[in-house]
């Protein structure tokens, strides 16, 4: 009897260890998917992956641009912007947007400068509005801490997908590493924001090919649908060598650079490019 016991006792227990083992091999398989997946994702928008940092809903590219997981595949900017800026007939234009100066973030009138620079590049259709409650803003201008180089980062811009149109949706935040911040001049501070601003509407680092990415190239589904891969280059600019702007405002690993001449003309290009189409120039 008590050997029966026993026995049936260790058979509960086998049946309960190989379930648990079942369902931890298909967690992980899951886990494994979803990786898989948004790997795929990233190289579909030209993004590198062995550099792409993966935390949670968190996805780091390019060192200071932020993707979210679960927006992934609202994400269709490129580098100045989705694909040619056509789909058909149809183009994507910026969505006018308010934005919020959090008071973690120090030197507003830095920022406000930062702000009217980029503002004075974009057509006058797009509005970029101050309000003062974070609950009204699109876009929030955070400050943070952290004892590293990099001076900040921005989320990257969804699109919104309408009936007659498509638009693009400023991403929500720009970060700014006040350990870094703390120490720039004035200069320094108006041109790391128009940088993450840069980000925001959907414009990635000029020298995209140094960090290992590939570039903009369509290929054509079973079903005839086109799928598109890589880094697209603005219309009218030189991309093809690994740093063709060096003066360009939105290349990488340029913490720590001053405003000097501005914006070059590569600069004010992919603005416009990513606030106007044809019918809205
Ligand atoms: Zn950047």
């Amino acid at each position: 009897m008590k050997f029966k016991v026993l026995f049936i006792a260790g058979l509960l227990c086998a049946i309960i260890v190989q379930s648990c083992k079942k369902e931890n091999l298909a967690v992980v398989s899951k886990e494994q998917e979803d990786l898989s997946n948004v790997k795929a994702a990233l190289i579909k928008l030209g993004f590198d992956t062995a550099t792409a940092i993966i935390k949670g809903e968190d996805i780091f590219v390019e060192e200071d641009i932020l993707l979210k997981r679960s927006e992934l595949f609202k994400t269709q900017p490129r580098q100045a912007v989705i694909r040619p800026n056509s789909i058909g007939a149809l183009g994507y234009l910026l969505r006018s947007f308010t934005y919020f100066i959090a008071n973690s973030l120090t030197h507003h009138r830095d920022v406000l400068s930062g702000i009217s620079e980029i503002r004075n590049v974009m057509p006058n259709r797009v509005t970029m509005t101050r309000v003062y409650t974070e609950a009204g803003a699109d876009l929030v201008f955070r400050g943070y801490n952290e004892s590293s180089t990099i001076c900040g980062f921005a989320s990257w811009p969804t699109m919104n997908w309408g009936i007659a149109t498509i638009e693009l949706v400023v991403g929500e935040s720009v970060n700014i590493n006040l350990f870094q911040w703390r120490n720039l001049n004035a200069s320094q501070r108006r041109t790391l924001i128009a940088h993450e601003i840069g980000h925001a509407i959907g414009i990635r680092h000029t020298n995209w090919r140094q960090y290992g990415e590939g570039e903009f190239f369509s290929i054509t589904n079973r079903d005839g649908s086109p799928i598109t891969y890589g880094a697209y280059t603005v219309p009218n600019t030189n991309n093809t060598s690994l740093n063709p702007d060096p003066s360009s405002i939105f290349n990488g690993n340029s913490c720590g650079r001053s405003w000097g001449s501005g914006f070059t003309v590569g600069d004010r290009l992919a603005i416009r490019y990513v606030s106007t189409n044809i019918f809205n120039p």
